[in-house]
């Protein structure tokens, strides 16, 4: 692996002095390293090292990128907050505000755990998302990013587990946000440093290949780099030029992903010229392309397309003699530095002149589009269509809030998302029983709103629920379904509760009129009355009887379908000797001992004053009077009632109807018809049916009589006609 600079206090602040020449500047860096040193007194890295070196290498990593003073001292301070308990407040009095911020803010990023890629919601692209908007200051993301790369070049001290997690977390998170910030060489180094400890096979294979043919290689690239040379030379251009390796991580990937084998890998052999205007930039390509057959494609033109991360240069690849294949670099010294140091280097450290970070974060975002695509990391498949980049936006800066759990977990929410969303993201429960939150270390209303960065800690109490108040301020679907159903299941489980009551209420009703609920209260016979009392099912039945919005009394009313009530009364009335006067309806009809009832005659049987009969009492259309042995009744138990003739009632004509069997013969119909004439009884109809094959005929008349003996006597004498079978009522 590539040999890094382990820089202890004096490295850091020699590299800082080389372009940091103001003395209370320097005097700032060294009262950060002292404070840090003092409050990581005696603590140890996992190498046995004093931690203060960590950050010392931070700081330094930091000053080769040129950054401001402020961010190298945070830099030193950037885990006092978390490993020390320094305060953000102590830090703001000791240094300043911006400090305070800066510190605080690595501190939270540091926090984020990101899920592995065996996890069902892993999305690299989230990570970045999540991390960016998290960090909100570009200066976080570089102090963050200096921390991980130290962090990854001491990576051997840790445990296997670690190593892989960290590795894969790099590599998946940092190097594409180095890539985004145009840091390259931090982007390279994450990269092959990650790609080691993922797959030490495939990193060992590839580092044994590239030096192999190093000799050979070596040879090459010096002889292009003397012929050019001379060449540049004569034309009087400015330059310099060098031999350079790829990075062994993106040798791998280019045989993974173009599935080629290591020979094909058209750069490997790549050279460098650096000069001084964009002009001489574009003269030397032309010098290299005189000189080397280039090959047609592979040109491309960062000057005046320059790549989203600002990133500029001329790339080319040529065929030298001996059929080896170059590829070439050119740009300016500020090209290069870019490259090298990205949006660092735009913005690095320049005396005299006051550091505004507002105006850098807005200018960064003006100038870059990475802010709004750096969830695509291969340019490759940048689809950089408008579309996508506007909702990318929204998603990332104003449809989410980005905060975490005591352990570091993110949690996404919607915009305007308060503690209590964030409760029942985190789990139903906790939902549902929470009684306070604390944000930042602060107690806070339920409904306040959540921002980017918060740490959320919910307070709960076991046995309590939500307040239906929630509804009004929760911003996710998910929290509002939740505490729906929550109320929801809350109410069934007070109706069911309630079941039993109603049942006892009911019983209560019907043994105060004597009559045996388990026989009224059968569930099948209750059901056909739920829609009249407006419920659904039976528990609601029960629920209302119990909480009195359904009266019991009105209850047995219906269910015993007055019957019973009926009954109920003629008793009461028998109780209290009340004298009451029948009730004569229309019909001739009376029912003991009540004064008004609704009783028509049946159709089925058509009984005739004199008959017997009984009452069957209908829901809704009052008592249906049959013969007693009317097949329609016989065998019924219950809804029975007697009835009576009114002896002392009027006169009336009953229907009736007469049925004769008799075997066909000539004037049969007219002797019949004869005979009921002479009985002085009106005939509405005659129907005759005669077979055809037994020659019997089946009369039926209708007619209307006095009472049962005037048909008696009827029947009687139609009996007597010559041929007649047989005489019978009904039809
Ligand atoms: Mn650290």
């Amino acid at each position: 692996m590539a040999q890094y600079k382990n820089a202890d206090l004096d490295a850091a602040l020699q590299e800082a002095k080389s372009y940091i020449h103001n003395s209370e500047h320097i005097d700032l860096l060294i009262h950060a390293a002292d404070f840090a040193k003092k409050h990581h007194e005696g603590k140890l890295r996992k190498s046995g090292e004093p931690y203060f070196i960590h950050l010392t290498n931070v700081a330094y990593i930091l000053a080769t990128m040129r950054q401001q003073p402020a961010t190298i001292a945070a830099g030193f301070l950037h885990d006092v907050i978390e490993d020390c308990k320094v305060t953000r407040q102590e830090l703001q009095e000791e240094f300043s505000e911006e400090i305070a911020y800066m510190v605080d803010a690595v501190t939270k990023v540091g926090m984020l755990e990101f899920k592995g890629k065996d996890d069902p919601e892993y999305q690299a692209a989230n990570h970045r998302k999540i991390f960016i908007a998290m960090a909100s200051d570009v200066r976080v993301i570089i102090i963050k990013l200096a921390d991980r790369l130290h962090n990854m070049r001491t990576l051997q001290y840790q445990p296997e587990a670690s190593q892989k997690r960290i590795a894969a977390e790099t590599l998946d998170v940092y190097a594409p946000i180095a890539h985004r910030l145009g840091i390259g060489t931090i982007k390279n180094e994450l990269e092959d440093l990650s790609f080691f400890y993922l797959n030490r096979g495939a990193y060992y294979h590839i580092a044994h290949l590239v030096e192999a043919k190093k000799a050979e290689r070596d040879e090459a690239v010096n002889q292009m780099i003397r012929e050019i040379s001379d060449t540049l030379r004569e034309q009087g251009i400015k330059f310099r030029i060098f031999g350079r390796s790829k990075h062994l991580y993106s040798i791998y990937k280019k045989m993974e992903t173009k599935n080629k084998r290591f020979e094909e890998i058209l750069d490997l052999l790549a050279i460098r010229i650096i000069t001084d205007t964009k002009q001489n930039c574009y003269n030397i390509l032309g010098i290299v392309h005189e000189t080397y057959k280039p090959i047609t494609g592979r040109m491309k033109d960062y000057i005046a397309v320059p790549k989203t991360n600002l990133y500029q240069s001329l790339h080319t690849t040529v065929v030298a003699d001996g059929g080896k294949i170059f590829e070439v670099q050119i740009r300016t010294e500020e090209m290069d530095e870019v490259a090298e140091r990205g949006i660092a280097a735009h913005w690095r450290y320049k005396e005299g002149k006051a550091y505004d970070a507002k105006a850098q974060q807005k200018e960064i975002e003006d100038k870059l589009s990475w802010l709004k695509n750096f969830s695509i990391y291969n340019e490759e498949n940048d689809e950089s269509a408008t579309g996508f980049m506007h909702s990318l936006q929204k998603d990332v800066f104003e449809a989410n809030v980005y905060v975490m759990t005591p352990k570091g977990r993110v949690i996404e929410l919607p915009n305007g998302a308060t503690p209590i969303d964030f409760a029942y993201r985190i789990h139903t429960e906790i939902g549902n029983t929470t009684v306070g939150a604390v944000v930042n270390g602060g107690i806070v209303p339920l409904n306040k709103e959540l921002h980017t960065g918060d740490v959320v800690n919910i307070k709960t109490l076991k046995g309590t629920g939500p307040s239906e108040d929630w509804l009004k301020f929760v911003k996710s679907n998910q929290a509002r379904q939740k505490i729906r159903s929550y109320f929801q299941k809350r109410e069934a489980e007070e109706k069911e509760n309630k079941v039993p009551e109603g049942e006892r209420l009911l019983a209560e009703e019907l043994k105060k009129r004597g009559l045996e609920p388990k026989e009224w209260m059968d569930k099948k016979r209750l059901e056909g009355y739920f829609k009249e009392f407006r419920v659904a099912n039976y528990i609601d039945f029960m629920y209302g009887i119990a909480v009195k919005s359904i009266n019991a009394v009105q209850v047995v009313e219906k269910v015993t379908n007055h019957h019973r009530a009926v009954h109920d009364e003629a008793a009461l009335n028998r109780v209290l000797g009340k004298e009451v006067p029948h009730r004569v309806s229309k019909n001739g009809l009376i029912v003991p001992g009540i004064e008004t009832m609704k009783m028509s005659l049946a159709h089925c049987c058509l009984p005739v004053h004199g008959d017997e009969i009984i009452g069957y009492v209908t829901k809704g259309s009052g008592v249906k009077v049959h013969r007693k042995d009317c097949a329609n009744v016989r065998g019924i138990q219950g809804n029975m009632i007697d009835v009576q003739w009114d002896d002392g009632s009027q006169e009336r004509l009953y229907d009736c109807d007469l049925t004769v069997i008799a075997t066909d013969r000539s004037y049969l119909l007219t002797d019949i018809v004869t005979m009921i004439s002479q009985n002085r009884v009106p005939i509405d109809s005659v129907n005759a049916k005669a077979n055809h094959v037994t020659l019997i005929s089946s009369i039926k008349i209708s007619m209307r009589v006095k009472d049962l003996e005037q048909v008696n006597a009827l029947i009687a004498n139609v009996r007597k006609i010559d041929s007649v079978i047989d005489v019978k009522r009904g039809g």
